[in-house]
């Protein structure tokens, strides 16, 4: 029901930066190779995001939209080894339930694409003929106008538009072999090539985190056990900014978590003496039978099947890279 699905929402839509978050995460789970964002008012006017992946069938557009519907779990086995980003299918008629919402996409194979809306009144149109490329677009518009309390709590346009761009930033990091773009009032804020190189990748790293970035940064790639730790370290409080440059990802996925914060603070403090805002930008993989993502709807947290084992790793390859020196 409708009401089911803004408590929902209450979870996953907390503002305009977790609505891009879940919407940029079904781009990538459908295989995009490009995704453009653009925005109006810190996206709460507009939120529309677009890709060229595989695109959604007719008969599953409306579909797409209804509760726990997701194409992307096949059974039990696949619930212990979520390898996508989505797996709940509460995303999209959350968002919906909040908003003005335009679902149009082309399937691959297609010869033309369809559209729904959604107007906030958790009823779906009936689908409409349109004209786009193979793959999606979603358009959002005015976020929560049929929730005022929570419209009450957004900040000004400024500050989700920083909130916005910190998402998109963390994505183009994790994903630098997609194309991505990101324009605000028809203004571009970030336009990256997709990255087939190491060289490329170097440049969108600058892009992203600034030259000096790169140019304090030790290189770091460690493998044991089933895990691999990889990605660049750099002294703490290089720059004034670097209090939010904290990068870690887990198989993909943007993670905010104590035990692995734990394990990297130690490192440098066990071998710099001294770990007040240390910046690092770093990838670990590991089998997703290890790793629980199920946690929290908005999916910033992780559960490791083998805490302490994750822990020291972190530490142990951290501990040995900054004690061979550079930094
Ligand atoms: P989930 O991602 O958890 O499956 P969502 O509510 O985010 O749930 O999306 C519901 C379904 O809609 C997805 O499982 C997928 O089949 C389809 N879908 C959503 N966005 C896209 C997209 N950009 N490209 C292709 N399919 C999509
Ligand atoms: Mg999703």
């Amino acid at each position: 029901s409708q009401l089911i699905d803004q408590i929902a929402a209450g979870e996953v839509v907390e503002r305009p930066a977790s609505v891009a978050k879940e919407l940029i995460e079904n781009s990538l789970d459908a295989g995009a190779r490009r995704i453009e964002v653009d925005l109006e008012q810190g996206g709460v006017k507009l939120l529309r995001i677009r890709d060229d992946g595989h695109g959604i069938p007719a008969e599953e557009l409306a579909l797409a939209l209804a509760r726990h519907a997701t194409s992307k779990i096949g059974g039990l086995a696949d619930l212990e080894a979520v390898a996508s980003l989505g797996f709940r299918g509460e995303a999209l008629p959350s968002i919906a339930s909040v908003s003005r919402l335009t679902l149009t996409s082309r399937a691959a194979g297609a010869d033309h694409a369809w559209q729904v809306r959604v107007d906030g009144d958790g009823r779906v149109g009936e689908p409409q003929p349109a004209a786009h490329p193979q793959g999606t677009t979603v358009e959002v518009r005015d976020l929560f106008f049929n929730v005022p309390a929570r419209r009450k709590f957004l900040r000004t346009e400024k500050t989700e538009l920083g909130h916005l761009e910190q998402v998109v930033r963390r994505m183009a990091l994790v994903r630098p072999e997609i194309g991505l773009r990101l324009t605000h009032a028809g203004r571009s804020l970030l336009d990256l090539p997709a990255a087939a190189d190491e060289a490329v990748v170097e440049r969108r790293l600058e892009a992203l985190l600034g030259a000096a970035f790169l140019g304090h940064a030790l290189r770091l790639d460690a493998a044991a056990v089933g895990l691999r730790l990889h990605g660049w370290l750099v002294r703490p409080a290089f720059s004034r900014s670097q209090a939010d440059m904290q990068f870690f990802f887990v198989n993909g996925r943007p993670v905010r978590d104590k035990l692995v914060a734990h394990a990297v603070r130690r490192a440098f403090q066990d071998v710099l003496h001294h770990a007040r805002h240390p910046a690092y930008l770093l990838y670990l993989e590991l089998p997703a039978r290890l790793v629980d993502v199920n946690v929290h709807p908005a999916k910033q947290e992780v559960r490791f099947r083998e805490g302490r084992q994750v822990h020291d790793f972190i530490f142990r390859s951290l501990q040995r890279r900054l004690a061979e020196g550079g930094l």
